[in-house]
């Protein structure tokens, strides 16, 4: 399975994207109120400045506490970002997340963001393949 049809069978194509400069008591809200657990710090919502999880929050909240939520989103993000391809394999993306400890990741196509997956996203299209494998496989065996 490649990681353009995983990002073809997502509700939403749509990446929540926030603009450098963003306090962090506003990124809450957005995560919170979209139900998700990481955003792209994006100035047109294509080109990626940084990513910023809910752990890099946590980890700010837990050194500092609740005064971190004054500052911006750039002092918090993790710049150095890792992409992959929209015809890379889920199962490479799921070896990356796992060997980097990290549930996200862009799509791109040159320096332009195509959309996001989730490592929840990758083991869903992961079992709906091995699903259909094991019904064609159990297909075979009782010659249906
Ligand atoms: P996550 O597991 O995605 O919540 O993120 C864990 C840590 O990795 C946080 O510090 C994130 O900022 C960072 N991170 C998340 N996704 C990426 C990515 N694609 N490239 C680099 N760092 C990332």
């Amino acid at each position: 399975m490649l990681v353009s049809q995983i990002l073809r069978n997502k509700e939403t194509q749509s990446v929540v994207t926030v603009a450098p400069g963003t306090p962090l008591s506003e990124v809450v809200k957005v995560l919170s109120e979209n139900r998700i657990g990481a955003l792209v710090v994006s100035s047109d919502g294509k080109k990626v400045a940084g990513i910023l999880s809910e752990r890099d929050i946590v980890r700010e909240l837990g050194k500092r506490g609740a005064g971190c939520l004054s500052d911006t989103v750039d002092d918090v993000m993790t710049r150095n970002v890792y992409g992959c391809k929209p015809d890379d394999s889920a199962d490479l993306v799921l070896q990356t997340m796992t060997m980097k400890r990290f549930r996200h990741i862009p799509v791109m196509e040159g320096d332009q963001m195509l959309g996001l997956i989730s490592i929840g996203d990758v083991v869903a299209a992961r079992m709906s393949e091995l699903e259909l494998e094991k019904d064609a496989l159990t297909g075979m065996i009782m010659g249906y």
